[in-house]
């Protein structure tokens, strides 16, 4: 056997994506790995395969237990003997989990860092061939990141008290220059072949909006989406209780994540979004980390999070599957506002120093400029998530809200010159809220205490509204031409750039929404044609959910989650293959032979139920596609976004 059959075999894929292959080679070939992909992109079958090819077992290091019995329930469906040892185990459990592994028996493990210092694993790892030990979420290792893992430096010294070292390979989806240094230096990687790919996710939408009620925006969303699974995060407890409360009493199935829930309950209910007994889970950022689910077909966010990379990482869980899904952020000022005065009124964190608080003070600002910026800015939004993350986008994507939105653009830079002129005049000691006051020659009592008529360019622009002069302001940060402090004053000053402006070197263009196209972003524009129902026509979409209800029943029966027995997009492409034999069955994505042996009949057997046996075109598109180019997208082949290799 191959990478190819043992892909085919127990994962049911015909292809590796491109950085996949990059990474299983080097593996095979002795060589340490260091994978950069974001969420969804793959990394699990970057180590399972080789540790399916290599002599002896794979020990797969991960931070979370739910990550560890989800991965190995998958690889048990597939076929493949795996077990995990962590602390939700009885000491004799774990004593014969490792005997068997010891023996052969299970060809992947997954253990817990803290794990690895016993003496029963270390009494293991001596007698057993470790092959290839695998870092999943290696970012815990870096005290950069945002989740670090003391116990994640135990790894390091367990390596080094092995008497044959294994392959190492690191993985994890976050790629700031200083966590991955970090890896592969804690890590202690030698000479590793390095693999990033570009954090775009193709399949996901983006959108902001500016509900009036996002209680109502919310509403009647999920009541559009019946019967798919999505995640809203809101900021605090008292906004997912109160979410919550009125998608229950709608009689909407949601369930609830947040910390001040027990244990037990929080467990149950996670449980319970998982098996899809309640496809939507409300809740605060403390629900995610762990979460695997692929079939996610949204995630609203309630509130503005605090930075882009909480932002991207919340987000990032829809669509694991490849399959069309939405990323919507509802914005109102208000949170902004809370979640400055929740960052002014932080305890001091009593292990820094004055300065090192500040610095963290003033990062912390940063980010939340930055996010502020994602949910103004009028143009690409991926374009924005990509520049963020220190790459480059085509500029336009076509599928978020500001692509499909319509927009008047006007010529401002007479505008913006005064705004340059009034914050110059001011010597930078306002902000942004009083240098839009002066511009439009507000007269409210605190700018008359601040006697800002005074300044020659009072009520320069009064013709503009307060909204849009604050927006203009906005754009002109995000355009280089002003800047603001750092600290929680944001005063603003002009920047080198700005002088263009006078001189007539540049010109600024402000965007207003048109008022037909606002609200629903995506009305009028050309949608993509790749989420379930603008794939399968109306019949093809009832043969869907009957399918989805056999892979519920199964669940049920073998105590899964239904994702974990077929991905939605395997349900999609069964339904546009419609197969009739086990040889048509198996050319689709997410069946392996093992998947196969054990509900290939069943699904035939419906599918055969539904056509009674005779051909039928259930989806839009060309005849003569066998696949709607769509699915064809994700199919295999094509690696998410660009590709670097070896670049540290
Ligand atoms: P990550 O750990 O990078 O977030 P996963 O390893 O969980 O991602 O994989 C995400 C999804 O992509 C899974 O549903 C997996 O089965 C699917 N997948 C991985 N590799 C391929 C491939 N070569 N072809 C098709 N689907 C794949
Ligand atoms: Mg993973
Ligand atoms: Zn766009």
């Amino acid at each position: 056997m191959d990478k190819y059959d043992i892909l085919k075999k127990y994962f049911g894929y015909t292809g590796f994506r491109k950085g996949q292959e990059f990474l299983v080679d080097s593996i095979l070939a002795g060589r340490d790995v260091l994978g950069i992909m974001p969420t969804g992109a793959g990394k699990s079958l970057c180590y399972q395969v080789p540790a399916l090819l290599l002599p002896g077992v794979t020990v797969v290091v991960s931070p979370l237990i739910s990550l560890m019995k989800d991965q190995v329930q998958a690889l048990n469906q597939a076929g493949v003997h795996a077990a995990y040892i962590n602390s939700s185990l009885s000491e004799g459990q774990i004593a014969k989990a490792l005997s068997f592994a010891a023996n052969g028996r299970y060809k992947i493990i997954y253990v817990a860092p803290e794990r690895l210092e016993t003496p029963g694993f270390l009494s293991f790892a001596e007698k057993a061939e470790l092959s290839l030990l695998t870092v999943d979420e290696a970012h815990c290792i870096s005290q950069w990141g945002q989740d670090f893992r003391p116990s994640y430096l135990k790894i390091v010294q367990f390596i080094k008290r092995l008497a044959k070292r294994p392959v190492v390979g690191a993985f994890t989806a976050t790629a700031t220059g200083r966590v991955k240094e970090d890896i592969a230096c804690v890590l202690g990687l030698v000479s590793p072949q390095v693999l990033v790919t570009g954090f775009d996710r193709e399949n996901l939408y983006f959108g902001v909006e500016y509900p009036a009620k996002k209680d109502t925006y919310v509403m009647d969303y999920v009541l559009g989406h019946s019967g798919e699974s999505g995640i809203i995060y809101c900021a605090t407890r008292k906004n997912v209780e109160a979410v919550h409360a009125m998608l229950s009493v709608s009689g909407i199935n949601a369930t609830k994540y947040h910390a001040g829930l027990d244990n037990e309950t929080r467990r149950q209910n996670q449980e319970d979004f998982m098996y899809d007994k309640c496809p939507v889970m409300v809740a605060t950022n403390a629900f995610g980390m762990g979460i695997d689910k692929s079939n996610i077909r949204y995630v609203i966010h309630y509130n503005m999070p605090q930075g882009m990379e909480n932002y991207y990482q919340e987000a990032g869980r829809a669509g694991r599957d490849g399959v069309a899904s939405e990323c919507i952020l509802l914005y109102s000022a208000q949170d902004a506002v809370l979640l400055r005065y929740m960052m002014e009124n932080k305890e001091p964190n009593v292990e820094f120093t004055a300065e090192e608080a500040l610095a963290v003070a003033e990062r912390d600002m940063e980010r939340l400029r930055a996010m502020e910026g994602y949910c103004k800015t009028k143009n690409c939004l991926r374009e924005y998530i990509l520049d963020y993350f220190g790459e480059y986008g085509s500029g336009r994507c076509g599928n978020c809200s500001n692509c499909k939105k319509e927009f008047e653009e006007t010529d401002v830079t007479e505008a913006a010159v005064k705004v340059v002129e009034c914050v110059r005049q001011m010597r930078g000691r306002y902000g942004l809220r009083v240098v839009a006051g002066t511009l439009s020659g507000e007269n409210t009592a605190k700018l008359k205490e601040y006697r800002v008529s005074e300044y020659p360019a009072f009520a320069s622009l009064k013709e503009w509204p307060q909204g849009e002069l604050r927006e203009l302001i906005g754009q002109m940060l995000l355009e280089g031409y002003l800047d603001q402090t750092k600290d929680k004053y944001a005063l603003l000053g002009e920047t080198k750039k700005a002088r263009g402006l006078f001189l007539g070197e540049c010109r600024l263009i402000f965007k207003r929404c048109k008022k037909d196209s606002a609200g629903d972003g995506r009305k009028g524009a050309a949608v993509d044609k790749r989420s379930r129902s603008d794939i399968l026509n109306s019949r093809g979409l009832t043969l869907f959910d009957l399918l989805r209800q056999l892979r519920m029943e199964i669940a049920r029966e073998e105590s899964v989650p239904p994702y974990i027995i077929f991905s939605d997009k395997t349900l999609l492409e069964l339904c546009v293959r419609l197969p009739f034999n086990g040889e048509e069955m198996q050319k689709v994505a997410g069946i392996g032979e093992n998947k196969y042996a054990r509900y290939g009949e069943r699904f035939l057997g419906a599918i055969n139920d539904f056509t009674g046996g005779k051909r039928e075109k259930l989806y839009f598109g060309d005849e003569g596609e066998a696949l709607p180019a769509a699915l064809r997208g994700h199919h295999g082949g094509k690696p998410v976004g660009k590709t670097w290799y070896n670049m540290l």
